[in-house]
């Protein structure tokens, strides 16, 4: 039986927004056999909605509309398909405490938080109607007087976008405007655990217009889902974010096919703090890299290497910051951690303490979470080093380790020790070594001085096992485009 927390639906101003059927060539759907998936609240474990608990055959019935939709879509001009998004931008804007009660109910940030995420989410599908308009080819000087050669851009072909939990808004508008920009129908296979932020962009979507077909949202169940993604020959290109291991077969599953692939992936982020440092930036940097959503974030900073001259200072203002956070339901006053989102992070998160504290590891303030709650306590380890488990894997929780280091080249050698390599942040006043570590990181993105490096008009993406392509920025347009040769010749 479908079902909907009538005392959610109450609490929107516009209830409609709180859907709980997929959407299918403009047309809101149940599963074939019926079968349903249950939307759990991560603050106190309630049901808010059962979800359509789609398969194969009702994905491959919005890949046909996708493809149906496309010839019409491409045919727009950029001006008129930006017209869309602009009035998709400013729907998310008019509705963005709904949105975000919407995400905090199902994902347990703070409400605070989510209002953050749904204008952060939004800013990509403004900076993309801007940009559909600038996909310029070029002309290339030839090697003779009777050829020209030009570059034409045009739109890969339907798309699909298997997004994750941790930012339910902002991981898809990043996909798919750039997607609907370029001229290109997508289909959004969202997180099972945060599916209702998907399907209320999709009523958005609906309301401002965007043709039937053209963005299409399918939930339920991943592997039977992602297959027909990745294993129909129609979809033209997967654009995914989450973990390194889904991405891994994803890439595998679309091999026979050659799909173009965007990965955004998974992190394990050096924060590297010099004696140099302003001590109170590099505090207020790692608050913000480390805590945000709770940790959960995959930018999240997840080694904090501290040279020995500052490193007590910096633990000690660390520890006070850490112990002001408020931890809680994400629509009470105030709270600044939520909830995680399920238990088998929570048991991620005290392995990884468990393992430290057994190794040497010093709890300098927090607590060993006990299993059964979903609310952990932010914590901070002294004496971390690169064995442990927690240097080695993003945690994904309100955990921060310190690790000592005594030299540039100590930390540079432990910060690139990894086979991920998405943000990393280093804090220093030293104009040489601001430029040394920044050209010797490999990372992605890296953050100088700042623990904030994701934004609409920044290229967002990881090297190695963190990914492919990049999101955001001028170059999140081109995922979206193949380049055309055109040669002309006998002039
Ligand atoms: P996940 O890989 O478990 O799931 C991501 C998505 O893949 C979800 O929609 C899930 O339902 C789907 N999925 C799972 N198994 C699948 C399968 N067999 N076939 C098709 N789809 C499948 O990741 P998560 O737990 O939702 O997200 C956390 C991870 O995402 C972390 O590793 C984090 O670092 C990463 N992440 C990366 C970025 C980035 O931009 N690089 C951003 C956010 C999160």
């Amino acid at each position: 039986m479908a079902f909907l927390c009538s005392t959610l639906q109450a609490q929107l101003n516009d209830p409609s927004l709180l859907v709980n059927r997929a959407y299918i060539n403009g047309e809101w759907v149940e599963a074939d056999n019926g079968a349903t998936l249950e939307v759990i609240n991560p603050a106190d474990g309630q049901c808010i909605a059962t979800i359509p608990n789609l398969g194969a055959e009702e994905t491959r019935r919005a890949i046909a509309a996708a493809d149906a939709s496309w010839a019409t879509w491409k045919a727009k001009p950029a001006a008129e398909r930006a017209g869309y998004l602009e009035r998709w931008y400013q729907a998310m804007l008019d509705n963005v405490d709904d949105l975000a009660l919407i995400m905090t109910s199902e994902q347990g940030k703070p409400y605070a938080e989510a209002q953050g995420e749904i204008r952060y989410g939004a800013s990509f599908v403004k900076w993309f109607a801007e940009e559909a308009r600038r996909s310029y080819g070029e002309t290339i000087p030839c090697p003779s007087n009777d050829r020209r050669l030009l570059t034409l851009k045009q739109p890969v072909g339907v798309c699909a976008a298997i997004t994750p939990w941790n930012f339910p808004n902002a991981m898809i508008t990043r996909k798919c405007a750039p997607a609907l920009a370029a001229g290109c129908p997508i289909i959004v296979k969202p997180a099972d655990l945060t599916p209702l932020s998907a399907l209320a962009l999709a009523v958005l979507a609906e309301r401002v217009g965007i043709p039937a077909g053209v963005f299409s949202v399918v939930t339920g169940q991943p592997a039977a889902i992602g297959q027909e993604l990745t294993g129909n020959g129609t979809v033209r290109k997967i654009t995914f974010t989450g973990s390194t291991a889904v991405g891994r077969l994803l890439m595998e599953e679309s091999a026979a096919h050659i799909k173009r692939m965007s990965l955004e992936l998974g992190g394990n982020a050096p924060f590297i703090v010099f004696d140099d440092a302003d001590l109170e930036q590099a505090v207020a940097g790692v608050m913000l890299s480390k805590f945000r959503n709770a940790g959960q974030t995959c930018v999240c900073a997840n080694r904090i290497l501290v040279q020995e001259g500052i490193y007590d200072r910096f633990a000690a203002r660390l520890v006070e910051e850490v112990r002001k956070l408020k931890v809680g339901h994400g629509m009470e006053p105030g709270v600044t951690i939520g909830p995680l989102i399920n238990a088998a992070a929570v048991s991620k998160v005290k392995r990884h303490i468990e393992d430290a504290l057994s190794q040497g590891a010093t709890l300098l303030t927090g607590a060993i979470p006990d299993g059964d709650s979903l609310y952990v306590t932010p914590t901070v380890l002294g004496g971390c080093h690169t064995e442990m488990q927690l240097a080695q894997e993003e945690t994904f929780g309100p955990v921060a380790p310190l690790l000592r280091f005594s030299t540039e080249e100590q930390a540079l050698a432990i910060a690139n020790a990894t086979p991920f390599g998405l943000g990393a942040y280093y804090f220093t006043q030293n104009m040489s070594r601001s430029w040394r570590v920044g050209e010797a990181l490999e990372f992605g993105m890296v953050g100088l001085n700042t623990g904030i490096i994701s934004m609409d008009v920044a290229p967002f993406g990881g090297i190695k096992q963190s990914g492919l392509g990049r999101e955001g920025s001028k170059y999140g347009l081109d995922e979206y485009l193949e380049v055309k040769a055109l040669h002309i010749g006998g002039l």
